[in-house]
């Protein structure tokens, strides 16, 4: 079977890089996720909570909101926490109007964030603003922080909007209204990001997104970005929505740009339903990059959608059942099997791809259809090793596929997808 590209598409030039806390970001770098916390940050306890639970799912970065001055001061003892709970997850503050004096004012909080955060459109007003923006540039360079200029559609810059809207109508064929307010994010970015480099912070440590709600017009926003700047892109629909909706709308639009080589680091954006947990965007994130190839993060189920010719529930109870034992498994696997993220289980219905589906994957099982036998063969690697029958064929299959993994990956040896 072919090696599975894991890595960055290579359609695009290197974008700058940089490290973030420990993680490196950029450049040749695999494709960062990224979440972030919705507590209060004030409250240390609940925030440094929600902070590992993220980071276990899979997190890479996490960002959280510092707004005010109990915000800042609760900063230094969440990444105390955090670090006694042997959780490295570099922290990143998001700032909006006040946070050249939270820095400021708050050193430790400045020395415990990895990166910061600066919405052009929400640094201040009139004259204040480039001071401010001067400001938290100047605290960024002192103590080497990375920083992220991060546009947002619904905070657009208003001077910049202004500017390219007048010009616009001094066209003689005038641009549309979208088309002017994309080029103001872009101008916004770019702009802020020219003048923080001028104040000496280096173009490798800055970090650009310019977030829409839109699917098409965030594609057509970073092919842009990416024609026009070297700096490195976080990516992510802002707003992305509830449920399916969120999880589609950002799935098409980061699918498209992270196939053309664009993009080192991703959010989804999702609102959680009531009741779900905040790490869902993480997983959908994981498995958007394990989809496309990018990255491997857990064991993936194959699985068929089933048909008239799928002869009981069984085959849905067993797909599950192997998909909920691969995730159990995982944290343990983790440390003790290298690769093992890169097995595929196929799990189908009737002989009709059954077989081979099954022959594609690592393990495979192919469940007798309607009107067929009743065995269900195994198959690993395209080889067929077992047939099994009666009630226990779920349980006997689980055991193969830990025998399998135990065989292939005891001695660290990766598995070729
Ligand atoms: S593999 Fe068989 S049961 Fe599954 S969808 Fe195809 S025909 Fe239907």
């Amino acid at each position: 079977m072919p090696l599975r590209f894991c890595g960055k598409l290579p359609e695009q030039p290197d974008t700058h890089s940089c490290h973030v806390g420990g993680v490196p970001l950029g450049g040749k770098s695999p494709v960062v996720v990224q979440s972030m916390t919705n507590t209060d940050t004030a409250d240390a306890e609940a925030t440094a909570r929600q902070c590992l639970d993220l980071y276990q799912a899979g997190s890479e970065l996490v960002r959280i909101t510092v707004n005010t001055p109990e915000a800042a001061a609760a900063v230094p003892e969440i990444r105390r926490r955090l670090d006694d709970w042997n959780c490295p997850a570099p922290l990143i503050g998001d700032f909006h109007y006040n946070g050249h004096r939270l820095l400021a004012d708050c050193p430790d909080c400045a020395v415990a964030l990895a990166k910061y955060r600066i919405n052009p459109g929400n640094v201040g007003f009139g004259q204040k603003k480039d001071a401010q923006f001067a400001a938290m540039i100047d605290l960024a360079c002192r103590y080497e922080k990375p920083v992220r200029i991060g546009v947002n559609w619904g905070s657009l810059d208003q001077a910049v909007l202004s500017r390219l809207m007048d010009a616009n109508n001094r066209r003689h064929m005038p641009k549309s209204v979208p088309e002017v307010m994309r080029e103001a994010m872009l101008a916004s970015a770019l702009e802020s990001a020219g003048q923080a480099e001028s104040l000496g912070l280096p173009g490798r440590r800055v970090i650009l997104s310019c977030k829409v709600s839109a699917a098409p017009d965030l594609i057509a926003i970073y092919r842009e970005l990416a024609a026009r700047s070297r700096y490195a892109l976080h990516l992510g629909l802002t707003e992305a929505g509830m449920g399916s909706r969120g999880i589609v709308a950002s799935t098409a639009a980061l699918s498209v740009l992270l196939q053309q080589g664009i993009g080192d680091t991703i959010r989804v954006s999702l609102t959680p339903e009531p009741g779900e947990a905040r790490a869902k965007e993480v997983e959908v994130a994981q498995d958007i990059l394990q989809s496309l190839g990018l990255r491997a993060f857990t064991p993936q189920v194959v699985a068929c959608p089933g048909c008239g010719r799928t002869a009981s529930g069984f085959f849905q109870e067993l797909a599950q059942r192997v998909r909920g034992f691969l995730q159990a498994q995982m944290p343990a696997w983790r440390g003790r099997y290298a690769g093992v993220e890169h097995l595929r289980v196929a799990v189908m219905g009737c002989v009709v791809n059954g077989p081979g589906e099954s022959r594609h994957a690592h393990v495979g099982i192919s469940l007798p259809g309607a009107g067929e036998a009743p065995a269900a063969p195994v198959y690993e690697d395209g080889i067929k090793t077992a047939t099994l029958k009666g009630e226990h064929i779920a349980d006997e299959f689980l055991e193969i596929i830990s025998r399998y993994v135990a065989r292939n990956c005891a001695r660290k040896k990766e598995l070729t997808p």
